[in-house]
């Protein structure tokens, strides 16, 4: 086996490597001597240098794996690769002990003001009265998103003998009991917090996620800490709250624009700011270069790689009768995703009719899973780790078969529980991916574009208002169904529009009455 490393990683990743491979360093070769060389290797190595573009992965006729020693992968083609049928694979996980330390490291900066205090020694001064610090010990730390990073911070938190509150809604109390923090809800975890911590992912869900409503709701000497990613805290609200004394302080290692270009922010001595050097580590790189060189031997030893990102799957044939169905699959995952609220525990899934025959109908689950997995992650939900990560996260996944199929060829149910409440899709693919029943009424409609489902008492006029509704907001509807069971009793009604829906017009129709429920949904 040869593998090539394009760009310098870890002494260690490099010498586990050659002992069980050939292994060439070429370190500064170039994009057209890579492209000339790649065919005589089994595997190739990368940081963030080399490109490995759709040309290299079509010259290289032997590669099986492309390793990204750390975890972005914008410089790998991961769509040609698959199609080539290349595990791209990297380390997702060596850089969270990094960013948990680098968090705590501004946390204890900020109560003790150790970088403006070292800023004025370094000018002459000895002013030992204005750098009045406080002590971690018996504050409440809220971290918002419990993932990689997150659950890092708790165990380093927890040393420190703080209270910890978590505020991610895809944790259940009982996974947070068990790490021993408490979960709630985002205004309860900004009241009570002294220090706020963010490791979320950037989602249009966190854009601005503390912006200048929840900074009023903090305490007015508390910290907030943003080591996730730029955008996630709004810069504009921290700027008036830091300068008004809304909040006490704020250490920033991300900002919305990199490097931040004349940002008021700057002049401020209670914000604290480091140039997104939260995974700079010397042990996070070779973490890294360990992970991929691992990976790569398990591979090369035909084993299972934990990492990978994509999943070369099925033969040709199979893969062609189930192509319709994973589309179908992903979809109705990312229905799920947007129409449930609260933490799932259950997923039950019925392959129905021909699919109940099928060979490997896991790999729909999974690409369910995905669907409802990927825009809450950080780091792409892959067919291969799906299922670990559901587990993980305390979601039980059931699945069954049926020969009845209601009339079509094939169809797929899906039944989420979360601890909030129930939500049952049935889809199905006729010419393309269509749901049929959405919570058991009857409906048909192509999962595109924007939709609004709302639940409602099926009493005289509730139709038009909620028209009327969205029509004051210049919304305007493209088709609309309904379904009932009976007359007066609950109705369902799904509308495709022409517009996306912001949150507060969601929020208004929810107000109207004989409304319980509705939901804007993008796809
Ligand atoms: P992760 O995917 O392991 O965890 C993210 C957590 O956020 C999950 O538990 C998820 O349930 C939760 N979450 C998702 N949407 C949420 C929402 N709307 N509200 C609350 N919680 C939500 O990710 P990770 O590896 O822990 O990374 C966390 C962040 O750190 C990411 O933004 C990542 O890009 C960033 N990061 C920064 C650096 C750096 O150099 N500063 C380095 C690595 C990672």
């Amino acid at each position: 086996m040869k593998v090539i490393i394009a760009d310098s990683i870890n002494e260690k990743g490099i010498s586990d490597l050659k002992e069980v491979a050939e292994v060439t360093v070429a370190t500064s070769i170039t994009p057209e001597e890579l492209v000339e060389v790649i065919k005589e290797y089994d595997a190739i190595v990368v940081r963030s240098r080399t490109k490995v573009t759709r040309e290299v992965i079509e010259a290289g006729s032997k590669l099986k794996v492309i390793a990204r020693a750390g975890v972005g992968v914008d410089n790998v083609d991961v769509q040609a690769a698959t199609e080539k049928g290349i595990m791209v694979i990297n380390a997702p996980e060596s850089t969270s002990i990094t960013v948990a330390e680098h968090s705590m490291g501004l946390m204890m900066s900020l109560a003790r003001k150790i970088s403006i205090a070292d800023k004025s020694v370094k000018s002459g001064q000895w002013e030992k009265s204005k750098f009045m610090g406080i002590e971690l010990n018996n504050k409440t730390l809220g971290i918002v998103g419990m993932g990689r990073i997150g659950s890092q911070v708790v165990i380093r938190a927890k040393a420190f003998n703080m209270e910890i509150l978590v505020y991610d809604p895809y944790i259940s109390k009982e996974a947070g009991a068990e790490m021993g923090v408490s979960v709630v809800d985002l205004e309860t975890l900004l009241k009570e917090s002294d220090v706020i911590t963010i490791h979320v992912p950037l989602t249009p869900e966190t854009r601005h996620l503390i912006s200048t409503r929840e900074m009023e709701i903090m305490k007015n000497t508390a910290f907030i800490i943003n080591c996730a990613r730029g955008g996630i805290v709004d810069e504009d609200a921290l700027y008036y709250a830091l300068k008004n004394d809304i909040i006490g302080g704020a250490a920033l290692d991300v900002f919305e624009s990199e490097p931040p270009q004349e940002s008021p922010l700057l002049e401020l001595d209670n914000l604290l700011a480091t140039p997104h050097i939260g995974a700079s580590t010397a042990e996070a790189q070779r973490d890294a270069a360990l992970i991929v060189a691992n990976e790569i031997i398990t591979v090369f030893q035909g084993g299972s790689p934990r990492n990978v990102l994509n999943m070369p799957v099925m033969d040709s044939k199979n893969f062609k009768i189930m192509k319709p169905y994973l589309d179908l699959s992903e979809k109705m995952g990312s229905f799920m995703e947007q129409a449930t609220s609260g933490n799932i525990k259950n997923m039950d899934v019925t392959y129905c009719g021909e699919l109940s025959e099928m060979p490997q109908q896991d790999i729909l689950t999974r690409t369910m899973l995905q669907g409802i997995l990927n825009p809450i992650l950080t780091e792409p939900v892959n067919l291969v780790n799906a299922p670990s990560i559901a587990q993980n996260r305390g979601i039980i996944v059931t699945e069954g078969k049926r020969c009845e199929s209601e009339g079509y060829k094939c169809i797929i149910k899906l039944e989420i529980k979360t601890d909030k409440d129930e939500f049952s899709l049935d889809g199905t693919y006729v010419d393309e991916p269509k749901i049929i029943k959405i919570n058991n009424y009857w409906v048909d409609v192509k999962p595109e574009g924007t939709m609004v489902i709302a639940k409602y008492q099926d009493l005289p006029g509730t139709i038009g208002a909620i028209g009327t509704k969205l029509g004051e907001h210049e919304i305007n509807i493209a088709t609309m169904q309904v379904g009932r069971k009976e007359v007066g009793g609950e109705a369902i009604m799904v509308l495709k529009v022409d517009q996306s829906v912001p949150q507060s017009v969601i929020d208004e129709v929810k107000k109207m009455d004989h409304v319980e429920d509705a939901v804007a949904l993008e796809f």
